[in-house]
């Protein structure tokens, strides 16, 4: 009894200690909303990548995020998948293995030899393994999710979803707008049917001039595309004759509020990374992620809060916040970013959006010699109008009341940490706002 006794104090010496670590609890009973910071576009030797899941997931995670998809090409770490050495020695040019056991040790690094070929063989493990290795509860996730990967006459049309159940199969089609309409109507179905939020969103519409603005302003199930992919090899300003994604951006946003009355598509960046190893800078982690804004890190309400269009798209620079005031019945909304400026650094936001009314004719580019070349089309000048252009850490734009929508994009005067030759300064995109009175049934003021 008294040794009980005893116990029970000891242990309330403990639930002591653990009142005082409630209080600085990283999931606390009245979460206020904060941000959030993610990848959702990430690769590894389950598909093309270079490295192991665990070793790509350990740097998300020692590098400020919060929240990672991992999105093999058409594939979900699932099962048991054993890779041959000398491939993993080819693919990483030597480095993977060395540093996947220095990191997590032999007691965790699964090897064999392949009783059928005589080959060595090192186990991918699989989401449950890696997630429940390296999540901190309110601190990091890793969220499971595919590249949903299909192509129509070798055009790619690549497409990530995030918190799938499963794996989701390429998808063909008679026409690049198709695959992508059956596509997310195939993600929405798994969602419905799996009871979860799931996230899709176009990737990279300029890799290999895939996918053009008109190839998906009319799929109004999709509501996310890349406007940034730190991939170097995406096209994400176009070449001259071909848009850039921020003029795809515009495009599509127009089309969908002028002519079919719905909400506008909402821009994301991501690394789409590839390689681990420092040797080569074609597609390499921290590039372009996500700042969310929700009360919880699940994936959830992660993903709830993206498809509110709570956060924004960035590849340096840091808000504070971005808000939206609707404006009362006949007045004008107001949205206003602020910046967590750094010392030295100047910053230029620029109020970008479209005005009712527009001439939505366009014509078809051509090439030097005339030819009709497959691209975006080209529009008014007033679609993506530069409305206004505001210098300093705190910007804000009131409407006249005849934008569809508004959108903000933030440009540093700094370099960013890992630059590509399209990626020079640091950036930040906030999702169009403004619409809301443009667009049949849509409750709020954004
Ligand atoms: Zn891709
Ligand atoms: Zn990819």
């Amino acid at each position: 009894m008294r040794g009980m006794a005893r116990l029970v104090a000891c242990a309330m010496v403990v639930a002591g200690c653990a009142g005082v670590a409630v209080a600085q609890d990283a999931v606390p009973a009245d979460a206020a909303a904060r941000w959030w910071r993610g990848n959702l576009h990430t690769h590894t030797f389950w598909s093309d990548g270079n490295d192991f899941p665990e070793m790509v997931g350990e740097w998300y995670r020692t590098n400020g995020y919060n929240f990672l998809a991992l999105s093999d090409h058409n594939v979900m770490s699932r099962g048991e998948r054993w890779m041959e050495l000398s491939e993993i020695e080819r693919r990483s040019r030597g480095g993977a293995l060395g540093k996947y056991l220095d990191r997590f040790g032999s007691g965790w690094v699964e090897m064999r030899i392949n009783p059928g070929t005589g080959m060595q063989e090192v186990r991918l493990q699989a989401f449950e393994e890696y997630a429940a290795l390296l999540e901190e509860r309110g601190r990091f996730i890793m969220i499971p999710a595919e590249e949903i990967t299909s192509s129509f006459e070798r055009l790619p049309v690549h497409i990530n979803a995030s918190n799938l159940a499963g794996r989701i199969a390429p998808i063909s089609g008679e026409s690049v707008e198709d695959i992508i309409r059956r596509t997310m109507q195939a993600v929405e179905a798994h969602a419905a049917e799996h009871g979860r939020v799931v996230l899709a969103h176009l990737n990279h519409p300029n890799f290999g001039y895939g996918v053009t603005a008109e190839d998906f302003a009319r799929v109004v199930e999709d509501r996310f595309f890349e406007v940034f992919n730190g991939h170097t090899g995406v096209n994400n300003h176009g070449d001259g004759t071909r848009a850039g994604t921020e003029e795809v951006w515009d495009i599509v946003s127009t089309i969908r509020i002028a002519e079919l009355g719905v909400a506008p598509i909402m821009g994301i960046a991501t690394d789409d990374s590839h390689s681990y190893h420092d040797d080569s800078p074609v597609s390499i982690p921290g590039r372009g992620w996500v700042m969310v804004r929700a009360t919880h890190l699940t994936p959830g309400s992660i993903l709830e809060a993206m498809r509110r269009g709570d956060f924004y798209a960035s590849t340096g620079v840091e808000l504070e916040s971005v808000e939206f005031e609707p404006g009362s019945e006949g007045g004008n909304g107001r949205l206003t970013v602020v910046i967590a400026g750094e010392e030295g650094v100047s910053y230029t936001t620029r109020f970008v959006g479209t005005r009712r009314g527009v001439d939505l004719r366009s014509e078809a580019r051509v090439d030097a010699s005339g030819a009709e070349v497959r691209a975006t089309r080209r529009y008014s000048d007033a679609i993506g109008e530069v409305f206004a252009e505001v210098e300093g850490t705190r910007a804000t734009y009131t409407l006249a009341g005849d934008e569809l929508y508004v959108r903000a994009v933030v440009m540093s005067s700094a370099a960013p940490e890992r630059p590509t030759r399209e990626s020079v300064v640091e950036m930040a995109w906030t999702p169009p706002v403004g619409w809301g009175r443009w667009v049949e049934g849509s409750g709020a003021g954004e």
